[in-house]
């Protein structure tokens, strides 16, 4: 599955999403003051004429689709919802220079040039820089893990990075705009829309508790839509690969490793050398599908649904990396993903304890695994461009043997073939 996609979404803005912008909405409200910031200027507008900036970063990419749905729902102009750009070695040289404010993994410390850059803008100024604190994520695995918590650095980064822009003088004010950062739990709506209720009831004019949940209904929905579509890209991926038995690659990451300031897009590279890539995000979750791919695990009573991962890891708390580990069983099981690229991040420290299971679980199948670890600002171009050499490599020569021994080892009556013509 093509990176750009994702990217492409960011960029675009639906149609039907401008109808609903248009729909009447209630009447504005005098504004409230914020304790966040002294600008209270952009309360005072009427909701279609404000201009809200959200960071492309961290959990963003995963949930963009939920706070797009969400805020066109409440009359929000999504035409005047701004991303900032993709994370580069220049925004944050020209926008997040001296606003560190403690030492931290690289994707958190990228934020700054990210809220720099909008802070800065002249063309299309913000009013509001909205950038939620997600406690937690909806997940696929959702019900078959014990939470789906996001990092704590990920969570408390608004608040983090909000700080460097405080030090010598409040920044925001400088621009007139509003900092808002609510604390959020995705994975609860009716909580989610009290906690948005109450962030946002001073800057969005007129705000009540009802229209919240019904906005909070349509984020999720708008989410929902955008996963299943994925999901569904991703199986044709799969299809087409076992129909012409040719090889895919899986990537092993968190979702902001799309960002190629971020992941360095490695796995573009490797699409380019013609390889299909699936994101483990994305993979689909068909039931006759996970039925096929799980039954030996289901029937030795190892696992308790094919999304159960409390095999390989009891302490499922956390929802990207739960996500990962399951990515990782899908790809063991499934014949066509003969090769894993796990990526991580510098100075992360929650995908430290799961670098061993991952290749373990991986490898255990047969399967090819690379890992890309510790990236940061800098992309070893030359480094990277002799790796992905080395995986196609691979991959032209052992790819062939590698999907015949997982098929062999696999149950009969594959969903992804033609009837009849299953694998066994
Ligand atoms: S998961 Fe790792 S890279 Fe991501 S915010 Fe947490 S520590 Fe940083």
């Amino acid at each position: 599955m093509p990176t750009p996609t994702l990217l492409r979404w960011f960029a675009s803005r639906p149609s039907s999403l401008l109808a609903r912008a248009r729909a009447p909405g209630p009447e504005p409200a005098p504004a409230s003051t914020s304790s966040e910031s002294a600008a209270a200027a952009p309360a005072r507008k009427p909701r279609e004429l404000l201009r809200i900036g959200l960071p492309r970063t961290l959990n963003l990419w995963s949930t963009h689709q939920f706070w797009v749905g969400f805020l066109t729902a409440l009359g929000i102009d999504p035409r005047r919802i701004e991303f900032s750009s993709d994370t580069s070695d220049a925004q944050g040289r020209a926008f997040g220079m001296g606003r560190g404010t403690v030492d931290c993994c690289y994707p958190v410390k990228c934020m700054s040039g990210h809220y720099g850059e909008l802070l800065a803008r002249e063309k299309r100024p913000i009013d509001i820089l909205l950038t939620p604190m997600i406690a937690a994520l909806p997940s696929f695995l959702g019900g078959h893990v014990m939470a789906s918590l996001a990092c704590p650095r990920v969570m408390a980064a608004p608040e983090n990075i909000r700080a460097g822009f405080m030090r010598s003088g409040d920044a925001f004010a400088e621009h007139g705009i509003r900092h808002v950062s609510p604390l959020v739990n995705l994975d609860e709506p009716q909580l989610a829309a009290r906690q948005l209720h109450t962030a946002l009831q001073d800057v969005l004019p007129g705000l009540v508790p009802a229209e919240t949940q019904r906005a909070v209904d349509a984020g999720m929905r708008a989410l929902a839509d955008f996963g299943a579509r994925m999901r569904a890209r991703s199986l044709e991926i799969l299809e087409a690969c076992a129909r012409e038995n040719r090889p895919c690659l899986l990537v092993l990451a968190r979702p902001y490793h799309m960002d190629p300031g971020i992941g360095h897009e490695i796995e573009v590279d490797l699409q380019g050398c013609g390889y299909p890539v699936l994101w483990s995000q994305y993979l689909p979750t068909d039931e006759a599908l996970l039925r096929w791919m799980f039954r030996a695990d289901l029937d030795a009573g190892l696992i308790r649904s094919p999304l159960d991962i409390a095999d390989v890891w009891p302490s499922s708390y956390s929802a990207n990396t739960n996500e990962i580990l399951w990515g990782a069983k899908f790809a063991a099981r499934m014949p066509w993903v003969a090769c894993v690229v796990r990526l991580s991040s510098y100075e992360c420290g929650m995908d430290q304890p799961t670098y061993t299971p991952v290749q373990r679980i991986v490898e255990s199948s047969g399967t090819l695994f690379f890992s890309f670890q510790d990236l940061d600002a800098t992309k070893p171009a030359g480094s990277v461009k002799i790796r992905v050499e080395t995986i196609d490599a691979y991959l032209r020569t052992m790819s062939a043997g590698i999907i015949e021994r997982k098929r062999a080892g696999a149950a009969p009556g594959c969903p992804l073939l033609a009837a009849g013509d299953g694998v066994g």
